[in-house]
This record gives structure tokens, C-alpha cells and sequence, in this order.
């Protein structure tokens, strides 16, 4: 949550030296720039073409990231329409670090885990106390509790940087959660470039310690996806808007298969088609 003391704990992003507080905004005396703050939320970064679809998003894709910025429809889609999630989640993982931790939710979106973890994003949507870019975070090296990355790598060009810029703020023996696709659909925010398998996400995470790894999302979820996305296209011929009109359609026909992840989740081989998977690990 943004509060007065979070701005005193804020650096330059670029320059990593700490900001002078002002009424309205915070200077870096290295490079003088100027981040404006409100009473809820401190600038780092714009990216005005955020809200553009890319041409292969579904319609749902596009709605959802446009019901980003109303977080009851947001979490409508999130959740009713969404894949099922199983296995730890963020919440559950973080439970004995107290309100006295820093912990910072990286790509949170309009969702607030718990009333004392800092949201950041590089969109202003709702309930973002933090706009920044994920690779050049505004907090000094050495000094985080724990990061939370919910499929959000997927969406930077370059995960390996992401990860070292997590691992420069992370404390010693601080927690990373982590959640990556593996089966799932195209879906930009703004781009969607990486999928892993779990020996990917482990290779990927070679410098953490692993506490646990397992399944987020899992074959019936990615099922779902797959067939929606399928059946659309095969009953398009080749017209878009009959494409994405089907996909709708189709999303309510699949979503219910979800629930057999409850069970499906638990089989082994279950993760040669899992939609997703969670990494609980710490830094070395
Ligand atoms: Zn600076």
C-alpha cells in the first residue's frame, strides 16, 4: 500500500541514489529529474501506447487488459473466466513475513494480495502504488524482503534482466515467487514473447535457491485455452470478427473443463501440458 514513508525509501532508477521528498514530487540530486507523486501512487515511468492491442490478442485478451482500469471487472475476468489456479499461491507463500517486510508485487495489475505489499506497474491502474519500469526499479540494492512476479516475464523481452534487477533489490536470503506459463495463449501486456517448462524455469532461476517448485495452472486449464482458441479459428474461415466472436462463445463452452484440474493437477506427467508454474525460491 502507498503510504508518506514508502517515498522516503524510493531512489533514482537510473542513477540508484536516494530521491529528496517535495510536496508533489521526488528530485534526484544526481540527475535532477523530477517523479511526481499524488497521495496514492509516484510516476517513474509512462508508456502511452499501452493500451493498443496487438492484432493476434483474442477479444478477451483485449477486454481484459482494457478492464484493467475498472479492477471489479478485471477481477471478474480474472477469476470466473480465467484458469483455475492450484498449488501455493503468492499469499500463502509470503504468510510469515510480517507488515514490517518489504515486499513488492512486480506487474501486480489492478491486484491487491495484501493491504501492506507495495504494487508496482508500469501501467497507473487501479490500486498501482508504484509506476515503474520492472527493469529499472526505484529502491537501493540489498534492500527488498520479497518480490512477487505473477506471470509476468513473459511480457519483458529480456527475462534474464528482469531477473538480475529482482536479485540486485532482494536482501540476501530474500524471497522470489514466481509464476510462469508454459501452455497458454498468445496475450500481450503490451508484448508476450517466453514460455518455460519447469526444468526451464529452474534453469532460468539458477542463481535462487529453490524452496519449492509445481504446478499453478494446470492441464485442463491449458486445455481449455487451447480448445477455445482452436475451434475459433477452425469455425472462422479466415474472418477475423467471426474469430473473435466464437472465442467468446467458446470461452464459457471450455471454462468449465478447468475444474478438473482439482484433480488432473496432482497426476503425474500432469506437467508436460500444465498452463503454468510457480517458483518459491530465495536469493543466494
Ligand atoms: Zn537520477
Amino acid at each position: 500500500m502507498f503510504t508518506s514513508d514508502l517515498l522516503n525509501h524510493l531512489f533514482c532508477p537510473q542513477c540508484l541514489v536516494a530521491l529528496q521528498n517535495n510536496p508533489s514530487h521526488l528530485t534526484c540530486p544526481n540527475c535532477q529529474t523530477k517523479y511526481t507523486h499524488s497521495a496514492k501512487s509516484v510516476v517513474f515511468y509512462s508508456f502511452e501506447s499501452a493500451n493498443n492491442p496487438q492484432p493476434s490478442d483474442s477479444l478477451l485478451v483485449s477486454l481484459k487488459n482494457k478492464f484493467k482500469h475498472q479492477s471489479s471487472l478485471y477481477h471478474f475476468f480474472y477469476y470466473l473466466l480465467g484458469a483455475l489456479f492450484v498449488g501455493q499461491s503468492a499469499k500463502q507463500a509470503l504468510a510469515d513475513l510480517g507488515e514490517d517486510k518489504l515486499i513488492i508485487n512486480l506487474g501486480s495489475g489492478p491486484k491487491r494480495l495484501r493491504p501492506d505489499i507495495i504494487n508496482l506497474d508500469f501501467l497507473p491502474l487501479p490500486n498501482v502504488d508504484i509506476i515503474a519500469d520492472i527493469n529499472h526499479l526505484p529502491f537501493a540494492s540489498t534492500t527488498v524482503d520479497a518480490i512477487v512476479a505473477e506471470l509476468v516475464l513473459e511480457h519483458v523481452p529480456n527475462p534474464q534482466a528482469t531477473l538480475a534487477e529482482i536479485k540486485r533489490v532482494l536482501k540476501p536470503g530474500g524471497l522470489l515467487y514466481l509464476v510462469a506459463p508454459f501452455i497458454e495463449n498468445f496475450h500481450s501486456s503490451p508484448g508476450d514473447y517466453t514460455r518455460w517448462t519447469k526444468s526451464g524455469l529452474r534453469a532460468l532461476l539458477v542463481d535462487f535457491e529453490e524452496k519449492e517448485i509445481g504446478i499453478r495452472c494446470g492441464p485442463a486449464s491449458a486445455f481449455a485455452v487451447v480448445a477455445q482458441e482452436f475451434f475459433a479459428l477452425l469455425l472462422s474461415f479466415s474472418w477475423r470478427p467471426l474469430q473473435q466472436f466464437w472465442s467468446l462463445i467458446f470461452l464459457f463452452i471450455f471454462s468449465p473443463l478447468k475444474l478438473f484440474d482439482l484433480l488432473l493437477s496432482h497426476f503425474p506427467g500432469a506437467e508436460n501440458i500444465a498452463l503454468a508454474f510457480y517458483y518459491l525460491g530465495k536469493k543466494k
